[in-house]
């Protein structure tokens, strides 16, 4: 199937449980060597699509191609050439390292020839020579990681889904574990990867944003944070942010107050900046806060998905927005 330098093609594609739309009409494509991230909260429908995508889960509407092999007729042949690390990593706690790498190579059908090899590359990658007799059962969060990653990869697949790789890991081996992802990316290998932290969602080439089933932003960090950002957002640092933040909330024109590492974000309508900017300032001043700092800044990927997020949430269900 000629699917034009694509690894991963999707078209509409529909998951119902019963009544329930799990992922509602989903459209992307995904050129081959690029780190994809699929962000969204939980029970956004991530999981699900990597499902369908990994040929585990049939579509109940629309469909598409992995590795040109098309997700409805050919699971088996997109089972051989991707590598799957599921989210509750598949290791056997009672095996060793190299018992572990060992079972995988069989499932994988690793030519004879070349296990010593892949073997020895899967220990080093993920740093665990001086573990290779322990018990897996033993291993740490992060090393435990690496070597699932490893494993899926063990048939040197083109394409990688990683189903939330880094959930309930330290952040030095978050860290560590995206330097693999980066050095598969650039031999080539397409990371089509979810997650719901957005310090990594920055690390990816492109980032799609699901929320209830539904694609609802997609694009580079940059496109997203300049192109879909349909408000602007202000940065203010004043004396105690805390008090700011509750006098802030109900002042007219402002959509969103939140307390951001030592200052306040502050989210108005587009093109407002500058009159919200001195109204804030003033507003503040008036009630005895020294403002340090009142300023228009490129949004975060955060600020950004929150409001994505909420403005989905108004358009979905204006008759149900009840205040008490
Ligand atoms: P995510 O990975 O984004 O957290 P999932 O894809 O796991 O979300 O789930 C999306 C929604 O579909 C959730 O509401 C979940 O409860 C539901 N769901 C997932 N699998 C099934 C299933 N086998 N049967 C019924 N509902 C399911
Ligand atoms: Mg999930």
């Amino acid at each position: 199937m000629n699917t034009n330098g694509m690894a991963v093609v999707v078209n509409s594609l529909e998951k119902r449980f019963g009544s329930f739309i799990a992922v509602n009409g989903v459209s992307f494509e995904v050129p081959k060597g690029q780190i994809f991230g699929f962000l969204g909260p939980n029970g956004a429908g991530k999981s699900t699509t990597i499902r369908m995508l990994t040929g585990i889960l049939g579509p109940t509407g629309g469909g598409g191609t992995v590795a040109g092999f098309d997700v409805r007729t050919q699971a088996e042949k997109i089972k051989a050439n991707i590598g799957y690390m599921s989210q509750k990593f598949s290791l056997y706690e009672d095996l060793t390292v190299e018992e572990n790498i060992d079972f995988y190579a069989g499932i994988y059908r690793i030519p004879e020839e070349k296990r010593k090899e892949r073997k020895e590359w899967v220990i080093e990658m993920a740093g665990l020579q001086e573990h290779r007799h322990s018990r897996t059962g033993i291993l740490s969060g992060g090393w435990k990681q690496r070597l699932s990653l490893g494993c899926a990869i063990l048939h040197e697949p083109p394409i990688i889904f990683l189903d939330e790789p880094t959930a309930g890991v330290d952040p030095v081996s978050r860290r560590q574990f995206w330097d693999l992802i980066y050095e598969l990316s650039s031999r080539g290998v397409t990371v089509f990867v979810t997650t719901h932290y957005m310090d990594e969602a920055e690390y990816c080439d492109r980032i799609a944003l699901i929320y209830r089933g539904e694609l609802i932003a997609i694009g580079s960090p940059e496109e997203l944070k300049t192109k879909f950002m349909q408000e602007d957002v202000l940065e203010v640092a004043s004396d105690r942010p805390q008090d700011a933040m509750v006098e802030l909330d109900q002042l007219p024109g402002v959509r969103e107050v939140a307390l951001f590492g030592k200052g306040l974000h502050v989210v108005g309508a587009a093109g407002e900046a500058e009159r919200l900017a001195a109204t804030v300032r003033s507003h503040l001043e008036g009630h005895g806060f020294a403002v340090s700092r009142v300023e228009k800044i490129v949004p975060s990927l955060e600020d950004v998905f929150v409001s994505l997020i909420e403005a989905r949430d108004r358009a979905d269900q204006p008759q149900q927005e009840v205040r008490v």
